[in-house]
Order: structure tokens, then sequence, then C-alpha cells
């Protein structure tokens, strides 16, 4: 049983105010008023001084990437010089500092060449020997050659990939199969690859597959009741992303007025992660650097025009591109800096994402029925919503995980 001194159920436009969740194994069985009888035996954890929360969902994780450091080898060097022990050993620390940040849930997007390595580590969060968010895995992600890292070594080395990469709607459709059999909950397809700045000063993105590659991805993954979630930029592998049917646009730098019909049209969801384009921008007069702020320019403007078109917009952060030691939870202050409801965001981050994790009810919502992953923290995040930095208080799936407000 856990009183809340405020209650943001994840669903609601407006908290409530002194409530009591009865929570009876892993799942929430009652909520009710604060004055309501506490039944005899239940364990009173008392929150009446905090905020609390449905637990948190980031949409796009990397929880086999380690945020490389470009001056120690980059990306790189994780696949040539990381084994796969070492690899699975840092995931495990990624699940934990999801967890103890209040994401009891995530969508991890590919695992960057370790293979299918996220479920089993699902595997081992769900038979209780690491602790870890739920996961919903991407497995290896499809890319086309040409279209994805290693590259830039001796043409007549054979050089792995951190991606799986196809050529021809056959092996399309192939390597979703092959994905899918092996327990990818989504598949993740790149569609747009290397990014410039063109002689006009306008962003460029390399379109990689086809719109006919796309389609047999698409189709297939829908046969198997899962989505599909695209990695674009913008240009032609934007489009052909919403014209393939994709289920989320990843990025989404930069999105046309035609495009943002579409996507309203389409019902695609629009996962931003913004942070992720505002660090570690290369020096202003070299190649490097004019693509890093052409890219946070029209992205801000793209994003604008979603919170004006009432796009679907789930919070994600490509967490693991960064360290996994900074705050996951920065992504909020850049939503809301940016123009979007403190309440927005944290919908983003709870009910809408379940929605689009087809877990509607049953995460991302403190309400009768649903899963027992509950946070809380000390202040209103309405007002602050950098207070999500400081998640207090975690249960998952009715256990405490952490707690530092009742000792
Ligand atoms: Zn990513």
């Amino acid at each position: 049983m856990i009183r809340a001194g405020s209650l943001i159920d994840g669903s609601s436009g407006s908290p409530r105010k002194n409530q009591l969740i009865l929570v009876r194994g892993n799942r929430i069985e009652k909520v009710t008023e604060g004055s309501a009888q506490i039944p005899a035996g239940a364990v009173l954890i008392d929150l009446s001084a905090a905020t609390v929360l449905p637990g948190l969902i980031d949409s796009h994780t990397h929880i086999f990437l380690w945020g490389e450091d470009p001056a120690k080898g980059g990306y790189d060097d994780n696949i040539l010089k990381a084994g796969i022990a070492l690899r699975a050993a840092r995931a495990t620390f990624a699940c934990r500092r999801a967890l103890e940040q209040g994401f009891t849930t995530i969508r991890d997007l590919e695992t960057e060449g370790a293979g299918y390595g996220d479920i089993e580590i699902k595997q081992a969060i769900a038979e209780g020997t690491i602790p870890g968010p739920r996961i919903f895995g991407a497995t290896r992600a499809i890319s086309t050659t040409g279209g994805y890292n290693l590259e830039g070594y001796a043409p007549e080395l054979d050089m792995p990939k951190g991606a799986q990469l196809v050529d021809g709607p056959v092996e399309a459709r192939k390597a979703a199969r092959q994905q899918l059999e092996h327990g990818a909950d989504w598949i993740k397809v790149y569609m747009t690859h290397r990014s410039w700045v063109d002689k006009q000063g306008n962003l460029v993105s390399q379109p990689t597959l086809t719109l006919e590659e796309l389609k047999a991805v698409v189709d297939e993954t829908h046969g198997w009741g899962k989505r599909v979630a695209c990695h674009a930029y913008n240009g032609i592998g934007l489009q052909r992303a919403l014209d393939g049917a994709c289920d989320s646009i990843e990025h989404g730098l930069e999105i046309t007025d035609a495009q943002i019909a579409q996507m309203q049209r389409q019902g695609t969801w629009y996962c931003p992660t913004i942070s992720p384009y505002y660090g570690d921008w290369a020096p202003a007069d070299t190649p490097g650097g004019r693509r890093d702020r052409a890219r946070a320019a029209v992205h801000e403007a793209s994003f604008k025009k979603a919170l004006n078109a009432h796009l679907k917009i789930v919070f994600g952060t490509d967490i693991g591109g960064m360290p996994w030691t900074e705050p996951i939870a920065q992504e909020f202050q850049r939503m809301v800096g940016l123009g979007m409801a403190p309440m927005d965001a944290i919908q983003a981050a709870t009910s809408r994402a379940a929605e689009m994790l087809d877990m509607m009810g049953e995460i991302g919502v403190v309400a009768p029925g649903a899963f027992a992953d509950i946070v809380a923290v000390s202040g209103d995040p309405l007002k602050d919503i950098g207070i999500l930095e400081h998640v207090r208080f975690v249960m998952h799936d009715g256990a405490v995980f952490k707690n530092e407000i009742t000792k």
C-alpha cells in the first residue's frame, strides 16, 4: 500500500492529492482517496510528502552502447576491442542505471553488433538474475550495404557491421524473419545514414533502403503483430519511411509540412531524441561542426511543428549514444524547453509510450490492473520538470528497488 501526497497517474490531465495505491503481487489492485480504510495486514509506504508517478518509459535506448568517446576510438572500438562478455557486463550496468533513475520500461533500439544480446539480457531480468527494466528489444536492426558502420577500412577487409545489412526485398524480408524468429519485439530500420551540409547550407541525408525493401520488412513485421521503428533524419529516406508505413520515426530532424500531415494521417509516432544533438559539437568552422549546428537548428523547428500538429510524441533519449552515467531524464528539460507542456512531456514517457508499445493500461499508468511500476520524486515536476532527474523511490513489478524517501 502506497500513500501518495500527489499522484500524477500518467493519463489524467491533472494530479490528484492524497491517494492510496493498493498493490497486490506485481499489479495495482486499487487507487482510492487517502481517507479510505487501510486493509488489515497491508504494509504502508508513506510517500505523502512526495509526488508519485508511473514508472517512466524511455522509447529509444541502446544498452549495448557505452557513449564511446571518439578520442578513445569511439564506436568502432566497442565492436573491435570489447568482447561480448564485457559488453554484456556493461549492458547489465545500463539496465541498473535505467531502473534506479525510475525508467521501468525501455524500448532498446538495437544492439550495435551485439547480436541478440538484448533479448538475452531481457531473459536474465525476467528470471531475476539481474535487476533491470522491462525491455522491448529490436535485436540487430537492418540497413543496406554502405548504410552502416564499421566503415572506412581497407576494402579488402571484411569488417563486422553494427547492423544486419541487406540488399533487395528478399534479403530485407529474410532479415526481418530472422530477427523476429529470435525474439525481436520491434524491428528497427535505418532509413538514412550519413548526413552533411550542401553548398546551399541544407542538411542532406543519404537514404538507405528502397521503398520496396522497406515495404517487405514492414509487411513481414506487421504479419507477426509487431511494429517497425525507422531511424530517419530527413529527405528521401524519411519520405520512404513514411511511404513504407513504418510505425515510428526516430530522430526526425527535419520534417516538412507535408510529412507532418502524412504522419498525422497515418498515426505515425514521433520519437525525437533531442538531447544527443545538443552536446559534443565539432568546431563551428569544420564540415562536422556545420552539420552538427544545422541538425540542431532544423530539429528544433521540426519538434515545434510536431507539437502544433499534435503528433503522437514519445520520450526517447538515444542513451548509450550518450554515456549511461548521464541523467536519462535530461530529455524532459529539452522537450519542455522547446514548448511542450510538462504534463504532456510526462505522458510522452508514460501512457503515450505505453500506447505505442501496445501496452495501454498495463504500463505507464497508475490505475487498477496495471503492473506495479511506480516511482516518486520530492517536489512537483509540473513546476520544475528537472526534478525528474532525481527519482527517489522506484517500485518495479511490485517490488521496491529503491527508496530514499522512507527509510
Ligand atoms: Zn539510436
